[in-house]
């Protein structure tokens, strides 16, 4: 893969621009990450300089599509990257706060078949720079607003590509002044990235996609709970609260009549009680490949109201950009899908 304009270290942007003094690296350097400038707008570098950058570092991403909610508070981005892949990102405003959630992998090979990317199956890793350009982006059509918030809830499974991942958190902590605390990384369960993610150099915050507290149930929604089953997925909790005195979330996709019964909701309390976990309750957003609904309003709220009754600390989070396939789980990159939608240049 060619490297792009965000893949470079700052070490590796001052070897590329041999023969600039350092000072006009960081300008080039500040530019790029802290104003979220095209190099052709970096105005405060010789013209040269910035033809040299874009000439030898030209963007990941391709413009698709966006897509608008009719609310506005919601933009899709769909891509295309090196190789043809569409990847996609979306930017969700908030009364106080704005947050992008990102694409780590083209595809992804978890095989969740409630998910339409699970659905689509794996192409490949994302680069560092594909991760973070996403970021910048959405940064930019969010401007004048600046972004609070990163969570690694697009496409993909974070902890399968973990190191681009890492390198990508470090980019949008050091770089670009998001704190750790306002980036989430969500994993299905893959127990030694839970590991790697307690001893690793920045405290961001952990949410674990579970969706069902018994093996049996989870072993057929979530594939990957073969391999790190409940036992397993527990014991690396508590070895990242060991590590990392922060709350983990779990994530629960209602889906109806199988995972919003009262016996649902007493495992999901006795697996998340004893680990402290918070959790996030979303009833499940329909996709093409999946035939059992979402949960009703009334069943979520029943369900959460039960949770909290059992002393479990729970948040019901409210589906964002449904109408454009933008809310979790939809992400797939059905270009000929979205046309039928409202756009925006
Ligand atoms: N692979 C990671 C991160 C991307 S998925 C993970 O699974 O955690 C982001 C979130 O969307 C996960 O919590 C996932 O379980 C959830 N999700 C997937 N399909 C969904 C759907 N159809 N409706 C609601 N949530 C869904
Ligand atoms: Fe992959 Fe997450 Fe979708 Fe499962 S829910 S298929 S892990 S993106």
């Amino acid at each position: 893969m060619a490297e792009s304009l965000y893949d470079l270290t700052r070490d590796e942007l001052a070897d590329l621009l041999e023969g600039e003094p350092r000072y006009r690296v960081d300008q080039v350097w500040e530019g790029l990450y802290g104003h979220l400038r095209e190099p052709a707008d970096i105005t405060n570098i010789p013209k040269s300089l910035r033809r040299a950058v874009s000439d030898l570092l030209p963007p990941a991403l391709t413009d698709v599509r966006q897509s608008v909610s009719d609310d506005g508070g919601t933009v899709k981005f769909l891509w295309s990257v090196a190789g043809g892949d569409m990847i996609e990102t979306v930017l969700m405003h908030y009364e106080k706060r704005t947050t992008v959630c990102v694409s780590s992998q083209a595809g992804c090979a978890m095989g969740c078949g409630f998910c339409a990317t699970g659905q689509r199956g794996f192409s490949r890793h994302l680069s560092r720079g594909e991760i973070v350009e996403q970021v910048i982006r959405a940064g930019r059509r969010a401007a004048p607003r600046r972004i609070d918030n990163v969570v690694f809830m697009g496409m993909g499974e974070p902890m399968a590509n973990f190191d681009a991942t890492w390198d990508a958190v470090h980019t949008l902590h050091d770089d670009m002044g998001i704190g750790a605390r306002h980036i989430t990384i969500s994993t299905v369960g893959v127990v030694p990235g839970i590991d790697r993610l307690g001893r690793a150099d920045l405290p961001v915050n952990l949410a674990i996609s579970l969706h069902a507290a018994n093996d049996r149930k989870r072993d057929r929604l979530v594939p990957l709970n073969r391999t790190y089953p409940l036992s397993r997925l527990a014991e690396a909790c508590r070895r990242y609260r060991t590590h990392r005195n922060r709350r983990i979330s779990f994530e629960w996709a209602l889906i109806e009549g199988v995972n919003d019964t009262p016996t649902d909701a007493e495992e999901l309390a006795a697996f998340a009680l004893p680990l402290a976990a918070h959790v996030n309750l979303i009833p499940l957003n329909p996709t093409p490949g999946w035939p059992t609904r979402g949960s009703s309003p009334d069943v979520v709220e029943a369900f959460a109201l039960d949770l909290r009754r059992r002393g479990v600390n729970t948040t019901v989070r409210h589906n964002r950009g449904t109408e454009i396939d933008a809310a979790c789980g939809q992400l797939a990159a059905r270009h000929h899908t979205i046309g039928r939608r409202r756009e925006s240049p």
